[in-house]
């Protein structure tokens, strides 16, 4: 059996694996590195390709396969989201002046091609999913063939959040010949829930004692419909007082259609409710002259580099009194946000000018840190594992906590191994 890491090795980014056995050949993960486009070089001979979730970093490639007859295998929650992402996609890279050569009825194909089953055979290969945490819909793979067996984790967390259970280890199969594991997070270790979620709350406090306006730039997908029950939540509770408090997102919206239709795959309290994700004190806004200020605002893009965040996060920051709040942990070097936050300025047009806001940085993101990495790792007890999905000094710092566990590889993207 071969694997080839044709993307998402050594990056976040461009999720992609290529196993090929005797009879069969699949892509676990199709992805592509957001910032580039489509990469038309990934291999198209595919017998199926598994989609772990949603996110455009595992999906977005799918475009390219609309023409073809490859099986595309995922949960029903993702074939929708991922149908959303893929539309916003053509939208956004048309913006920027890229014409893709892909329209809705391409993400009809894409949705025919879907086939939503927990388990599925192939010839020569044995597919079952497993529910990972990390957003909704998404999903482990696990493979087995000519009597060997592939656990690939696709993003994942073990941590519940307030919608979502994390991973339940005990579902998940035992003693895998190979783990394809990500590594985000590998050389880090966060401070529990609790205690960045009270940080969070108390920097909003913090902002609002000063009449202040919050910017919360936030993912479309999953993160904006969390931080939105969250806020509404602290609000109807009296977490927060009240304060003019809005989520604009036209993407999210449409997303949040699917949140409270897929209801019964959220923890018990989301599931009890007729409509879940209809906030009462969060309103959703369109346009930015609607604003009331002062103001909690989510929206996107996550990184601040476009949309009404990018609008926001300039008009905002020379103020003392308001707050800037990242949720990712990750953030890409050149984002405004990165330059907000390390260097304390903005570039505009003019020239630069002082960042004068408070930015904090308050990770609540839905990847395992180091400490759930390595518990999965001494669980799941694999012979061999590859990790991917993470920046090299996160992925040798974890190298080093599970070495001992489990024989641990790095792959660059295009290496190929035979198992
Ligand atoms: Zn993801």
């Amino acid at each position: 059996m071969d694997i080839m890491f044709q993307g998402g090795a050594g990056e976040v980014g461009g999720s992609c694996i290529i196993v090929k056995t005797e009879n069969s050949k699949v892509a676990l993960d199709y992805g592509i590195r957001v910032e580039e486009g489509l990469s038309y070089d990934a291999p198209k001979d595919l017998d199926a390709v598994i989609v772990t979730h949603a996110h455009l970093d595992h999906s977005g490639n799918l475009l390219t396969l609309a023409d073809g007859n490859t099986v595309i295998i995922g949960s029903e929650a993702t074939r929708d989201i991922t149908a959303e992402l893929l539309v916003d996609l053509i939208k956004v890279q048309r913006a920027n002046g890229n014409n893709l050569p892909y329209n809705q009825s391409d993400i009809n194909k894409i949705r025919e091609l879907w086939m939503s089953r927990e388990k599925l055979a192939l010839p020569g290969m044995d597919i079952s999913l497993y529910p990972a945490g990390h957003v909704l819909g998404a999903r482990m793979a696990y493979l087995e063939s000519e009597g060997k067996k592939i656990l690939y984790t696709g993003d994942f967390c073990l941590h519940d959040t307030e919608i979502l259970n994390g991973l339940n280890l005990d579902m998940v199969p035992r003693e895998p010949g190979v783990l394809i594991m990500e590594s985000t997070y590998g050389g880090t270790i966060r401070p529990s829930r609790k205690e960045l979620i009270d940080l969070f709350f108390r920097s909003i406090l913090d902002a609002m004692d000063k009449k202040g306006n919050v910017l919360i730039p936030t993912f479309a997908f999953h993160r904006m419909q969390e931080m939105a029950v969250r806020i509404d939540t602290a609000m109807k509770t009296g977490l927060l007082p009240r304060y003019n408090a809005y989520c604009m997102s036209g993407l999210a919206n449409k997303i949040t259609q699917y949140f409270n239709e897929y209801r019964m795959l959220f923890k018990e309290n989301i599931q009890e409710q007729k409509i879940p994700f209809k906030y009462e004190r969060v309103k959703n806004l369109k346009r930015a002259k609607d604003i009331r200020e002062p103001a909690v605002v989510m929206c996107t893009s996550g990184f601040g580099h476009a949309g009404m965040s990018r609008e926001l996060l300039f008009e905002w920051a020379d103020d003392e009194n308001n707050a800037i709040i990242i949720n990712t942990g990750y953030l890409p070097e050149d984002s405004p946000l990165t330059m907000a936050k390390d260097k304390r300025i903005l570039e505009t047009d003019d020239g630069w000018f002082d960042v004068k806001a408070d930015v904090k940085q308050i990770e609540l993101s839905g990847h395992a840190d180091q400490t759930e990495l390595v518990r999965f790792v001494e669980t799941i007890k694999p012979k061999k594992t590859f990790l991917v999905h993470g920046n090299s000094d996160q992925a040798s710092a974890l190298k080093e906590k599970i070495d001992e566990s489990t024989e641990v590889i790095i792959p660059e993207n295009h290496e190929d191994f035979t198992v």
